[in-house]
This record gives C-alpha cells, sequence and structure tokens, in this order.
C-alpha cells in the first residue's frame, strides 16, 4: 500500500522520513517538523505518534490543537466546520461531494451548508431517476440492480423489475440515509431539469452519478471489513475465555491452554 503523508500527499518510500501514526496515518518528517515536533527526538516522536492527525494539521497551520474536552463544548455546527477545515479529500465528484478514505469521512456541499459524516454512519444509498430507485446498496449488503445501459446509453432497466422512463429524466440524484442525530436523509442532485436520456449532458450526470456510488460502494465495503475485523478479535477472546474455564476444571491441561492461546491469538 503507498504511503501518503496527511498534509502534503507526498508520497513516501522506503527511505523517507516519515511518522507512523496511532490513527494510521503517515507525516513525512518535513511536516512534522513544520508541525513543531523535534524529530530528532525518539521520546517526542512517540509523543508525536497519538496526536490526532485533525490536530496535527492544525499544528502545521499555527493553530491550537483542540482537546477532545474542546470538541465536546463546541456546538454540533462548529464541530462540523473544524472537521471541515481538517478534512483531506482522497475521492472528490466535482463539489459536490468528497470522500476521505483515510479518516473514512464524507464532505457533502460547500461553505457554510457543508456537512461531514462517518462512513460508518451510513444506512443506505440509493440512485434515483424521476424517484424510481435504479441501484441501492447499504453496509453489509451487495449494491442491488448494478449500473445498467443501454446501447444509447441511457438506464434500461431498475432494480425490482421495474422500468424506468428511459426517454426522458427530470431528477437524477443520489439518496444517502444516515444514522445520525442530526440529518437522517441527504440528497445528491445531478439532474434536476428536463433532459434527454440520449443528450451528453445527461450521460456526464449519470457518469458523475455511476462514479458516486461506487465511492459509497467502497466506503461501505471500508466499514464492513471493520466491522469483520473487530468481530474476529472478540470472537477469539471469547474462544480463549472457554479454554481458561476448561483449565480452571482441569479438563485441559496448562500445556494444552498455552497452546491454544498461541492459536488464537496468532502469536
Ligand atoms: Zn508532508
Amino acid at each position: 500500500m503507498t504511503k501518503i503523508c496527511i498534509y502534503c500527499k507526498r508520497n513516501l518510500g522506503f527511505l523517507d522520513g516519515k511518522l507512523n501514526l496511532n490513527d494510521g496515518n503517515f507525516l513525512c518528517t518535513s511536516c512534522a517538523k513544520k508541525a513543531g515536533i523535534n524529530t530528532r527526538s525518539g521520546t517526542s516522536l512517540v509523543a508525536a505518534q497519538s496526536i490526532s492527525s485533525a490536530n496535527l494539521i492544525r499544528m502545521i497551520e499555527g493553530k491550537k490543537p483542540l482537546t477532545s474536552e474542546d470538541m465536546m463544548l463546541i456546538p454540533h455546527r462548529e464541530q462540523n466546520k473544524i472537521r471541515i477545515q481538517n478534512f483531506v479529500p482522497t475521492n472528490c465528484i466535482g463539489n459536490l461531494i468528497q470522500f476521505s478514505d483515510t479518516t473514512q469521512e464524507f464532505v457533502i456541499g460547500t461553505g457554510d451548508t457543508a456537512d461531514i459524516f462517518e462512513y460508518k454512519n451510513i444506512v443506505d444509498y440509493e440512485l434515483l431517476q424521476n424517484d424510481t430507485t435504479i441501484s441501492k446498496g447499504s453496509i453489509g449488503s451487495a449494491l442491488v440492480g448494478g449500473i445498467l445501459f443501454g446501447t444509447t446509453g441511457a438506464v434500461v432497466g431498475a432494480a425490482g423489475n421495474k422500468r424506468v422512463n428511459t426517454d426522458v429524466c427530470t431528477n437524477l440524484s443520489i439518496k444517502i440515509t444516515l444514522k445520525d442525530t442530526y440529518r437522517k436523509v441527504c440528497y445528491i442532485t445531478f439532474v434536476n431539469e428536463e433532459l434527454s436520456t440520449n443528450s451528453s449532458a445527461y450521460n456526464d450526470a449519470y457518469t458523475l452519478a455511476h462514479n458516486c456510488i461506487s465511492y459509497f460502494k467502497v466506503a461501505c465495503e471500508m466499514v464492513q471489513e471493520n466491522s469483520n475485523n473487530v468481530t474476529g478479535q472478540s470472537f477469539n477472546a471469547e474462544e480463549l475465555r472457554k479454554y481458561k474455564e476448561l483449565l480452571d476444571d482441569g479438563i485441559i491441561t496448562e500445556d494444552e491452554f498455552r497452546q491454544k492461546k498461541k492459536q488464537l491469538l496468532g502469536l
């Protein structure tokens, strides 16, 4: 996997000086220096690893890092603003939506109306054309319907055997349902006027929407992968506890338990 500095976006090779942050991101040595970290001191490097990426970016830009208490005291909208300021996209669809696979967040809209959400809060996402669902996906389930093009480039079919009017598109948008206290539904609109499905304007909009759906699919896969890893770990802990009981009850020997423990923890 390529390692990229969270601030300057430089590709970091094997020989490049870099800081492995605890949140899984990387910071190059020259950006670390800009953040005021003494890169020659082992202790200050270790301490810097546990600073959040968002705070390191603030420090590079000469701003005071925020503590978690600071964040709690700030109202939701303000928190969003700070999170958006520190947001570094890995993919964008124009300025409609930006994704960060690094922090697993996405930003919808720009300026004062911009909103930020975590991938893990996606309930589902669907592509709608003239209020009909063309495709739909969610965390833990495959994309239903897929993206179906006819020979002319128009949508020819839809999920659940529904037929879409293939000649005219008046609305093409993605609806995202969220597990979020402040906002439950978001729409990203790609077409909001009457367009012939043979027109290049429609095809451009459809391609954008298609890309956007792919990013949501990846986002949901990332969340699924995280939860699989967590379940895997807790499963091992459960298993291990069972063997500990067997040991305590004298059913298995100390040696057998130690062997099983090694195996379960992948040591
Ligand atoms: Zn850098």
